[in-house]
């Protein structure tokens, strides 16, 4: 049958997001979300949205929740750029920062996997810099790279693995390259690079709304950077859609980043929750990296991932087990809620003591 669909189309390898089946109710610990509703300032403002108001576009420039950001991350709202989820704005980096057919973009073998479905998408080429054996990232590798610019997530995912500011900084500071810092799941580790935007004009940090504030439905992201990296995103944003955060999203993610005590309280819970699993996971037998992200990354001395994947998801419980090299012994486990973790304990000691 003919098609009428283009090259790139029919070629691309696209990217998989965690499955979502509705065929019964599970205990969904497969895609990092956060246990905790949103913040009640940020659901009163989705209640008092003025529904009528939706006849309207929306602020292209996002103002307010762009102030309400800069507020928070104590920078100027002129710095602070909102997308449709940060994975959009990842995606504008591609185009805004990388030359096709130029020298391309680093990062590492074991990271984000949308940042090579992107590369491809873009025609960018990949500087593909493998893990240590402890899956923590070599930057003296990365500074081998002929690469025009960096991605780190930081945390790593699906390691879990958390570096250091300094560490980062020391990288930054001698790099003449863009460093694109994914802080997707800073909220659990709390050393974010946002302070080294006012020093560096070659550090670009993106966050989200979907894991520390609860918010993964609606869609939000953000990067801080200079000026000058600022409207290069702009531009890239004004190729595809020039409204990409809608009117309820902007009030309601502003209302969000306001409410600081809520979500360092809530945050604080995930991260008392991650060490208790760590334990009762190395309790029976796992291993498991250390972990400054809301998941963590587990591997059994004798059951497979795949196994324990599959396991677990006869018995209603949904992990993510990615089937590559270096890490399909692994599964990656989201930190839930005190009952959730024990419905996955429950089903884990099932499951293990065949
Ligand atoms: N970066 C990393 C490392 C992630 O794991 C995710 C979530 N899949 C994202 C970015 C994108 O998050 P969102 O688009 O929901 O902001």
């Amino acid at each position: 049958m003919k098609t009428y669909l283009s090259k790139k189309a029919s070629s691309v390898s696209p990217y998989t997001a965690g499955e979502q089946p509705k065929d019964k109710k599970y205990i969904k610990l497969n895609t990092n979300e956060n246990p905790y509703p949103p913040s009640p300032k940020a659901k009163a403002e989705y209640d008092s949205f003025a529904f009528s108001d939706l006849k309207l576009y929306p602020d292209p420039f996002a103002k307010k929740l762009r102030e309400a950001i800069a507020g928070a991350e104590g920078v100027d709202a002129e710095n602070v750029f909102c997308g449709n989820g940060s994975d959009e704005i990842l995606a504008l980096c591609f185009p805004a920062f990388f030359d096709a057919d130029g020298k391309g973009a680093a990062f590492a073998d074991i990271t984000y996997s949308f940042y090579p479905v992107f590369c491809d998408f873009f025609g960018i080429k990949k500087n593909i810099v493998p893990l240590e054996d402890d899956f923590t990232l070599s930057f003296e590798k990365l500074k081998g790279t002929a690469a025009q610019g960096v991605l780190i997530a930081n945390p790593n995912a699906p390691t879990g693995i958390g570096i250091p500011l300094p560490e980062l900084e020391a990288f930054i500071a001698a790099s003449d390259r863009i460093v694109i810092l994914d802080e997707a799941y800073m909220p659990f580790f709390g050393q974010t690079a946002v302070p080294l935007t006012k020093k560096y004009d070659n550090v670009l940090v993106v966050k989200t709304f979907s894991k520390g504030y609860s918010l993964a439905g609606i869609r939000c992201g953000y990067a801080i950077g200079c000026r000058a990296l600022i409207e290069g995103l702009e531009r890239m944003r004004d190729c595809f859609n020039s409204y990409p955060v809608d009117s309820v999203c902007q009030a309601v993610c502003a209302a969000a980043i306001s409410d600081t005590e809520y979500y360092r309280e809530k945050n604080a819970l995930v991260v008392s929750e991650r060490a208790r699993l760590s334990i009762e996971l190395e309790k029976s037998g796992f291993k498991v990296l250390p972990s400054s992200s809301n998941f963590v990354f587990a591997s059994h001395q004798k059951k497979s991932g795949k196994e324990i994947y599959e396991g677990l998801k006869e018995r209603g419980v949904l992990v993510r087990w990615f089937n590559k090299p270096k890490i399909d012994s692994f599964v990656r486990i989201t930190v839930g809620s005190k009952e959730e973790n024990d419905g996955l304990l429950n089903a884990l000691s099932d499951i293990l003591r065949f």
